[in-house]
């Protein structure tokens, strides 16, 4: 899992800094036009974060490895990313290392649900909010539904956390029609009808980025048994 993360998290850096200015233009449109740029900062911190950071100590297993990286990464967003999201973001991270932490002999799918569930409670605390209120949770609660739904039916880390992004890009798209009643887009009342959530967006183009890594990986190792 530790180096999936490190191979997700590097992905998600280079998808991030291409479509800045689009989830931009998705916060001019509701808000304060700076969620690309924030998440570009919070996703550029932690490359340089991951460039310093030593490789886990001998004999550190892999949950222990994935938790301290993921609780790096939460840290790291909180202390570099202004705005709702860099909390919100580093709260999930935090979250999800808590969550990867207690699965000690699960699959790398059990771990990846278990985090996204973490993740999208820790959010919800945090923001005090909830699905239907137009924010990245619209994205990520069916997303963690769906990757339990497909944990549950047996399904392998791509299956899991292929769901996860489909489940996560209809929930994005849903936001459109919404009245936003959580954050600066709710500033706006009835004119945040409309346009799609730029947190929603953000979170379902992470969750792309991750099962397209998982995608990569277990093709990977195919091409290494074949
Ligand atoms: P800010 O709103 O401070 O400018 P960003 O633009 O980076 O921060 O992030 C905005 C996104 O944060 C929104 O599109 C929404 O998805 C998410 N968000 C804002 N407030 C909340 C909340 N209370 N709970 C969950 N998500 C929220
Ligand atoms: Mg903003």
């Amino acid at each position: 899992m530790h180096d999936f993360v490190i191979a997700w998290l590097r992905a998600a850096a280079v998808r991030v800094h291409e479509q800045a200015p689009a989830l931009t233009a998705l916060d001019q449109a509701i808000g304060d036009g700076d969620h690309g740029i924030n998440l570009d900062r919070g996703f550029t911190a932690i490359v340089a974060m991951l460039d310093e950071r030593p490789g886990p100590e001998d004999g550190t297993t892999d949950a222990t490895a994935t938790a301290d990286l993921l609780r790096a990464c939460g840290k790291t967003l909180i202390s570099k990313v202004g705005g709702a999201s860099g909390p919100l973001y580093g709260t999930a991270f935090l979250r999800g290392a808590g969550a990867v932490a207690g699965v000690t002999d699960g699959s790398p799918a059990e771990s990846f649900v278990v985090a996204l569930e973490a993740a999208a409670g820790g959010i919800s605390g945090l923001g005090k909010s909830t699905e239907g209120e137009k924010t990245m949770l619209d994205a990520l609660f069916p997303a963690a539904r769906a990757a339990r739904a497909a944990l549950d039916g047996g399904g392998s880390i791509v299956d899991v956390t292929g769901a996860a992004r489909d489940a996560a890009a209809a929930g994005a798209a849903a936001t459109i029609p919404m009245l936003a009643t959580k954050g600066r887009a709710s500033y706006l009342g009835e004119r945040s009808v409309g346009h799609q959530d730029p947190g929603a967006t953000s979170a379902t183009l992470l969750l792309t980025v991750l099962a397209e890594t998982a995608a990569a990986g277990s093709s990977d190792a195919a091409a290494a048994t074949a």
